[in-house]
């Protein structure tokens, strides 16, 4: 299992994000951004680190072996298509990317970002298997998130098809993409800023991810 906490907190590294790194079907891409933050400054990388590590400890407490993209919350890089090989390990079960969104501050919720294409190298099982990955995901964000879905992406299904996310375009593996709660809305930046919201979001990323895995 892979989990990518999105961005990174090092200081000084929009050298090393601006470099252009392969994105799949032939484009670059930035190595990474600083990601979002809520108006209170609390920073997206700081909430993915926090979540994922979450995540990391309730899956090994279940046997699962865990790999993470980056060792730290105060470092640079790495870049979108190294965690995207990251995922790509072999033998890697699933890979799931754990981001929050920078959305309009009236709409609040999670969301789950899907490759609208057959990613690069991926088989049609892979694809299948992501798309199974994202239903379970979005399952278990409904039953006990404390987030709603999307208020204003997806239609009400929570489910956001795009071409341009690294991660998704170059994994071999299962993978899908979660934005968990916008950081510009007040209610769900009060969620994500607390020690219990963030608890509450990561048992049910867990349980999504456990309940694909024993499938
Ligand atoms: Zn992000």
């Amino acid at each position: 299992m892979v989990l990518d906490p999105g961005h990174n907190g090092g200081a000084g590294q929009a050298a090393e994000n601006n470099k252009l790194v392969p994105a799949g079907y032939g484009r670059t891409k930035p190595c990474n951004t600083t990601g979002t933050s809520t108006n209170a400054g609390y920073p997206e990388h700081a909430y993915t680190w926090d979540v994922a590590n979450r995540v990391a400890t309730i899956l090994r407490a279940h046997g699962v072996r865990v790999l993470m993209t980056r060792p730290n919350d105060d470092g640079v890089g790495p870049c979108v298509n190294v965690r995207a090989s990251i995922e790509s390990t072999p033998g890697v079960a699933a890979a799931v990317a754990i981001h929050a969104d920078g959305g309009p501050s009236d709409g609040h919720g999670f969301h789950i970002c899907e490759d609208s294409r057959t990613p690069e190298g991926a088989s049609a099982t892979t694809v299948a298997r992501s798309k199974t990955l994202s239903y379970d995901m979005r399952s278990a964000l409904d039953a006990n998130s404390g987030l709603t879905r999307s208020t204003y992406i997806g239609g009400g299904t929570a489910f956001y098809p795009r071409d341009d996310l690294t991660g998704l375009n170059l994994s071999t593996n299962p993978t899908t993409f979660l934005e968990l709660g916008n950081m510009r809305n007040a209610g769900d930046a009060a969620i994500l800023s607390s020690s219990s919201g963030r608890a509450r979001i990561a048992a049910a990323v867990a349980a999504g991810i456990l309940a694909y895995l024993k499938r």
